[in-house]
């Protein structure tokens, strides 16, 4: 029961242990203030305050990554995307789905599911992930066919096509880009294919679910289980 209520975030086993002495911890509606009693989380009801207490295995957060953080879970010299998540959160010990560099913002997701991650990150499921960008030159119906049928990076690596969108032209343009695959720096790189430098770069979508507009740089919120489902 003890560790069962400081995973949810009830504070430490310490915490804990006082909390239930007090008296304000019942099992299917019996006081309960031995840490060591056994609970199954699946089927008991818990309730701390009166409130149920419910225990999920797994989070998924949408986080609108801002520039400077690191898409991993640990890194000796910088900040990295899980230092900026709650106790409440962290404590899942989830990672990020994937990777944004660390001048990229956006859309991240992040979770302790590893099924899930793997499921959205697999090759065969070509799962599109649109960026908006700024582009350094004039961005042309040219380059719009070019990314349609794919193009060569400098490593001789054929993309598969990409769907540009030419949202502003001029001697910096501005673009929606959707692609299926997730190589290594690939927005940045397709562009260099066609003698063009990415200045910003931001995703805003992974498969049907858009980032929230309503999450500032560097914030997060869990996914809805439909939203969850939209992934899947
Ligand atoms: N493509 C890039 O070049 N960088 C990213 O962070 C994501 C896609």
């Amino acid at each position: 029961m003890d560790k069962l209520l400081a995973n949810m975030g009830f504070g430490t086993r310490k915490d804990v242990k006082k909390l239930m002495k007090s008296g304000s911890v019942h099992v299917n509606g019996e006081v309960v203030k031995e840490g060591k009693v056994h609970v199954d989380p699946e089927k008991d009801l818990v309730t701390v305050f009166g409130e149920e207490v419910k225990y999920k295995p797994y989070i998924y957060l949408m986080m609108n990554k801002p520039q400077g953080v690191i898409s991993a879970t640990e890194d000796d010299e910088h900040e990295t995307v899980i230092d900026l998540l709650l106790y409440e959160h962290a404590m899942y010990e989830p990672f990020p789905v994937g990777r944004l560099d660390k001048d990229t913002e956006g859309f991240l997701l992040i979770t302790n599911d590893g099924q899930f991650s793997h499921a959205l990150m697999s090759p065969k499921r070509h799962v599109p992930k649109t960026y908006y960008a700024t582009i350094r030159g004039r961005v042309t119906e040219e380059d719009v066919k070019l990314f349609e049928q794919g193009v060569t990076l400098e490593d001789g690596y054929e993309t598969k096509p990409g769907q540009l969108v030419v949202l502003e032209q001029g001697a910096e343009s501005k673009i929606e880009l959707t692609i299926t695959e997730g190589k290594y720096h690939q927005v940045k790189r397709m562009f260099e294919a066609v003698g063009k430098k990415v200045t910003t770069l931001k995703r805003l979508k992974i498969g049907d679910l858009e980032l929230d507009s309503e999450l500032e740089l560097g914030t997060y919120r869990e996914l809805t289980d439909e939203e969850v489902e939209i992934l899947l």
